[in-house]
């Protein structure tokens, strides 16, 4: 059985993901985070946006894994750990723009599509995976909620992991995001006819988990 789950940053996929797997059994694959590695490869070795030989020859030597260790999601850029690494302001900065780039979107979708042959039941979570990676997934959520409400919870998040942000750069950053995310020319994020909106602005992450296990339930 095959979950997809799109929505905008903050929303709570990542969360939701994490109990489908934990209480479901599924196997979650954090697509942002792919794109997030990508990112801190192309910082990291000074590679600008338009520099189409520079990504191309990226592409082609890296290596991108999802691993699970003591219940969290790891994952590896080139056999390094990243999973801090990729949540920086800097690289936060710098993800959509870099996930516009069309030769990068291939490469994803192409790499996400494989990941369905991991396991039998897959919960897999982004952008536009109910409308381009699978679109005949089995159960197909956008999960949403007031982007103020989603800074929050963004903000929460990076004071928890020692990060120095402002709640306005926060919020600054989920509406530059979220502007460009839905309004790239491939894969952008968008409600497709098929998918079942669930707005959890006043729902608490168990309540969501509930809302979304039914429409699991129903569909199996
Ligand atoms: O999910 P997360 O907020 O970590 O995603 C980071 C960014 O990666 C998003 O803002 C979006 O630009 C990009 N992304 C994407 N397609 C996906 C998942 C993420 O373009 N399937």
């Amino acid at each position: 059985m095959i979950i997809a789950i799109d929505g905008p940053a903050g929303a709570g996929k990542g969360e939701i993901a994490k109990l489908i797997d934990e209480r479901l059994n599924f196997t979650r694959i954090d697509t942002g985070a792919m794109y997030r590695a990508v990112t801190l490869k192309m910082i990291r070795n000074d590679i600008s946006l338009d520099d189409e030989e520079g990504i191309k020859e990226l592409l082609e030597n890296t290596n991108i894994e999802l691993r699970k260790k003591n219940g969290n999601l790891l994952i590896l850029l080139d056999g390094e750990d990243v999973s801090k690494l990729i949540r920086t302001p800097e690289v936060s900065n710098l993800v959509s723009p870099v996930s516009s780039i069309k030769q990068i979107r291939i490469k994803m979708v192409d790499l996400q599509r494989n990941m369905k042959n991991i396991a039998e039941n897959i919960v897999m979570e982004g952008r536009d995976i109910t409308t381009i990676v699978f679109p005949d997934a089995d159960v197909k959520i956008y999960l949403t909620a007031d982007v103020e409400e989603r800074a929050k919870r963004r903000y929460k998040e990076m004071c928890e992991a020692d990060m120095k942000v402002t709640y306005e750069e926060v919020l600054e950053n989920i509406e530059a995001r979220d502007k460009n995310d839905m309004q790239k020319e491939m894969g952008a994020l968008k409600i497709t006819e098929d998918a079942i909106v669930v707005d959890n602005t006043n729902m608490s992450i168990e309540e969501t988990f509930e809302t979304i296990n039914k429409i699991i339930e129903e569909r199996r």
